[in-house]
């Protein structure tokens, strides 16, 4: 079977910002970079071997203790016992390295949207794989949010960021499709039966009929604190995946979005204390959690910023600068938290030749990107009057799937029916 390149991309180049912050590369929302762009943090994007190291550490931390988080929430009525999570990227990876695969749909990404539409396309009776780079399903939820209440779901009055993760794979795995976690989506080539084929950084290839981009804000990477970068893993972290491991501790949490908030409040109630740390006098993070937190016990010291970090083989004092005054103060802290937003790359997604818009993919009504046989939903699609939730990413994943659906088999109807019965899949 002969094969060839898919063209290279047409990138909207105008509003990328000078500097290394360029195509492919994009900031992550709800945070403090978001809306004033490079806030807080180093504007650098990370090296590779930065965000391996990173990675490494950060997600094989995550993965420790997420079986058990998984399971402890079994006791309160959901029934997450049942899951399983592939948690070790290793023995993933093995498991599925010589392994190819040949189906009707690739799924990039295991978020909210590539979970559902995982479920959807089962439903529509397509065979499926997930590749998802992280080891861990749920994407956002999963990776940056575990611990935070989500209340905007239709349905769902109120739910954990990794509850619904949890169930969101479980409904993904209701009609079994193959999801390998720990592989990136790399290079796109077009077969001459119009066949899509995936190279994946582990090696693998996959070749589908058509393709679901549901990359989020695609790989992406904790923008690191410029002080003290050396205490990482001993006393400095971008995450907090179980807020058991911060109890007794003086935290120090620096930031001003949503994450920097959240983690605030979250840590109130088990860390001796916490004390935020953000440059500006305003934070960007919702105004009713920044409300809870002006009401609850967390010390907030604006515009302060950390300038340096001591300590004896771990974190022990942080020296934090007034950014007015220059007046200098040091805090005995036990943890520092840094949350000061994430570096999102598009990396081998933006060479698909998709057209682009703000670094996110133009899609028209049907979800369809400009690539014949590639569909797009959740958070990297652009269109006029996007907006970014996981609500809309679970309606953009149905809409995508039904139309990916007819252009895999024109045979099929676009309209499905309604789901009645698990075992009832809608060819
Ligand atoms: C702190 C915070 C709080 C939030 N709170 C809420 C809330 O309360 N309510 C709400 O509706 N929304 C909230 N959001 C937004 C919500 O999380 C996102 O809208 C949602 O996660 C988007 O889902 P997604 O599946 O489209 O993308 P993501 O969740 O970003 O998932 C994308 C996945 O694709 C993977 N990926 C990317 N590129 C590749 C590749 N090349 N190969 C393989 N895998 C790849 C990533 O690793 C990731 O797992 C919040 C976000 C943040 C940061």
């Amino acid at each position: 079977m002969r094969s060839e390149m898919v063209a290279q991309p047409r990138i909207d180049r105008s509003i990328e910002p000078a500097g290394p912050n360029v195509a492919g590369v994009m900031q992550a929302e709800h945070d403090d970079t978001d809306r004033r762009g490079h806030d807080d943090g180093d504007d650098v994007a990370p090296s590779r071997e930065q965000r391996c190291r990173r990675h490494g550490r950060q997600f094989k931390r995550r993965t420790d203790v997420s079986r058990a988080g998984v399971l402890a929430f079994g006791g309160g009525g959901r029934i997450l016992e049942e899951l399983t999570i592939v948690t070790d990227p290793d023995a993933n990876r093995d498991a599925n390295r010589d392994a190819d695969h040949d189906v009707d749909l690739l799924i990039v990404g295991a978020g909210p949207s590539g979970l559902y539409a995982a479920y959807y396309a089962g439903f529509r009776a397509l065979s499926v794989v997930v590749v998802d780079s992280l080891t861990e399903p749920g994407g956002q939820l999963a990776a940056l949010y575990p611990e935070k209440v989500i209340y905007d779901v239709g349905g769902i009055p109120s739910i954990l960021g990794r509850e619904l993760a949890a169930d969101l794979y479980k409904q993904a795995q209701t009609y079994d499709p193959t999801i390998l976690l720990g592989h990136s989506a790399g290079e796109l080539t077009r077969l001459d039966d119009e066949t899509l084929s995936v190279a994946t950084d582990t090696g693998l290839t996959i070749r589908a009929k058509a393709i679901l981009v549901t990359a989020g804000i695609g790989i992406f990477t904790p923008r690191p604190l410029p002080a003290g970068q050396q205490y990482e893993g001993i006393g400095l972290r971008y995450f907090v995946p179980d807020p058991n491991a911060l109890r007794g501790k003086k935290v120090l949490v620096v930031g001003g979005g949503d994450s920097a908030v959240d983690y605030a409040l979250m840590l109130e109630s088990v860390a001796e204390s916490v004390t935020v740390v953000h440059r500006r006098a305003e934070f960007r993070a919702h105004e009713m959690s920044v409300q809870k937190m002006r009401e609850s016990s967390v010390r907030i010291m604006t515009p302060y910023q950390v300038s340096a970090i001591e300590g004896q083989g771990r974190v022990e004092v942080v020296e934090v600068t007034d950014h007015d005054t220059g007046a200098v103060e040091r805090l005995e802290v036990d943890d520092v938290v840094a949350a000061l937003g994430f570096v999102a790359e598009l990396g081998p997604l933006a060479n698909w030749g998709m057209r682009l818009n703000h670094r996110h993919i133009a899609v028209d009504t049907t979800m369809a990107t400009s690539v014949a046989r590639i569909f797009a939903a959740g958070d990297i699609t652009d269109y006029p009057g996007k907006v970014k939730l996981i609500s809309v990413g679970l309606g953009e994943a149905a809409t995508a799937v039904n139309n990916a659906a007819v252009v895999i088999d024109p045979a099929k109807k676009l309209f499905p029916g309604h789901s009645s019965d698990p075992a009832k899949q809608v060819g």
